[in-house]
């Protein structure tokens, strides 16, 4: 029986990430002096959707029904855009946050959406493919007229990939007669995906590391790195960090960590683990106690796994100049006042890891003219709106006095303002 009313027995809103993401905006509007009544506009979402729908299982006489959402934040800026999650525990409330935390990333970087997410409260490594198949187009159906090109364009998240999305993609194109490859970012690129796609967070994050070398005055070549997480966004960013002179001094993923003072070769490291799965074991580097990656003597910092790692318990030992937040969310509230207080330099999610969406933005407009850009064309597109977003938050903490997260906030929201208060209230 899959079914269940809600995750934790706290009802749907229930979530703590999303009384963070509200706690959040109300701090930032708050500084910002927001008016009142956009204030309240913006503090839930505008659309949300919750499903509950079977699929079947392998096993054929077993269906089991399970709870699906799609939020949308905001629909003032254009369309909305966000990932879809496939997670045991993810709910409502759990969604809405991240729809909102997307409208602010879309906004800082000056993409035209609004913020939206989804999710199947579902274990997705309990599925084989084919039951992730099944699921995937009978979800598809039940938000059909939910998204859209013009309407609402999700995307990979946890638990979700290309292949999900190519699924996903070809539902829909069924279901309104044509193919239609603008519907979804993320897909194969033999259906109108894009290129570099799946480098671009960890790339656009790390395009971001000479603008902040040169802001605290460190050189890029010899800077040593350390990189917590060793997927999709902590690969890439440990390559792009290499490959830019820095010494990737250490990696972790979930089965350990690896030190190597000299520098981890990042190319061959992941080539082993395509084949080993994971990073222990690995022959060119020492053991390194997880928990000590965090906390180690480097230049830069970069939490690229799960949330909440940097927190009260570790921030005062923290000793990077800076913190490149590759993953959503790694550090807490506590943390940030500790990095603030001892001047470690933060570049928060919304613009660290905007690479991601800024691709799939990329990847919405080439499918929408038929037209394909060249991965250099794609990278040098990358950079450019990173940069400017960074430049452009940085000199909005120098004039407000603030950290970089709450600029970055201010920012979001305010061009977010702007557009509300261009348009009017209907009637
Ligand atoms: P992924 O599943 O590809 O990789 C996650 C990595 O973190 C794995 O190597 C895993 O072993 C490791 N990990 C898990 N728990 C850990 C722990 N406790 N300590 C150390 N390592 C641990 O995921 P991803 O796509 O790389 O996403 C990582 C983070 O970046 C997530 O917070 C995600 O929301 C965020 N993010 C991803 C994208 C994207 O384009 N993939 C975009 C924006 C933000």
């Amino acid at each position: 029986m899959a079914l269940e009313t809600d995750s934790e027995g706290q009802g749907e809103w229930g979530s703590p990430l999303f009384y963070e993401a509200v706690a959040q905006f109300d701090r930032v509007a708050g500084i910002m002096n927001l008016d009142d009544n956009i204030h309240e506009r913006m503090r839930a979402p505008q659309r949300a959707l919750v499903v509950t729908f079977p699929f079947r299982r392998d096993e054929y006489e077993t269906v089991d029904t399970v709870f699906g959402y799609r939020v949308q934040h905001l629909h003032t800026m254009g369309p909305t855009k966000g990932g879809i999650r496939y997670a045991a525990d993810v709910n409502l409330g759990e969604v809405a946050a991240l729809a909102m935390l997307m409208t602010w990333k879309c906004a800082i970087v000056g993409l035209p959406f609004g913020g939206a997410k989804g999710g199947v409260r579902v274990e997705p490594t309990e599925l084989s493919r084919a039951e992730t198949q099944r699921l995937t187009r009978r979800y598809t159906m039940e938000i059909i007229n939910f998204i859209g090109p013009d309407k609402d364009i999700p995307a990979p998240d946890m638990g979700t990939d290309e292949q999900v999305m190519a699924w996903l993609m070809d539902t829909y194109s069924t279901h309104v007669g044509h193919t239609e490859p603008a519907v979804v970012t993320g897909k194969p690129p033999s259906i109108g995906g894009s290129v570099a796609r799946r480098e671009a967070t960890g790339r656009g994050l790390m395009s971001l590391l000479p603008s902040v070398a040169s802001h605290l005055s460190l050189p890029v070549e010899g800077s040593r790195v350390a990189v917590q997480g060793f997927g999709n966004v902590g690969q890439y960013a440990a390559l792009a960090a290499q490959q830019m002179g820095c010494k990737v001094v250490a990696v972790s993923d979930v089965s350990g960590a690896l030190y190597n003072e000299d520098g981890i070769d990042v190319a061959d490291l992941m080539r082993y683990v395509v084949e080993n799965k994971v990073v222990t074991d690995y022959r060119d580097a020492d053991k390194l106690d997880p928990a000590e990656l965090l906390t180690l003597d480097c230049e830069f910092l970069v939490p690229a796994a799960v949330g909440g790692v940097l927190n009260a318990g570790n921030a005062e030992q923290v000793k990077a100049r800076a913190v490149l937040e590759g993953a959503n969310g790694p550090t807490t509230g506590a943390a940030d006042e500790v990095f603030r207080e001892n001047g470690v330099f933060l570049v928060p999610d919304v613009l660290a890891n905007a690479g991601g969406v800024t691709v799939s933005y990329f990847e919405w407009v080439q499918d929408l003219q038929n037209y394909f850009w060249s991965e250099a064309e794609i990278v040098a597109r990358l950079r450019e709106i990173m940069n400017r977003a960074f430049s452009e938050v940085l000199d909005t903490a120098i004039r407000e006095k603030t950290d970089m997260r709450t600029a970055a906030l201010i920012k979001g929201i305010r061009r977010v303002t702007e557009a509300k208060l261009a348009r009017g209230v209907y009637p």
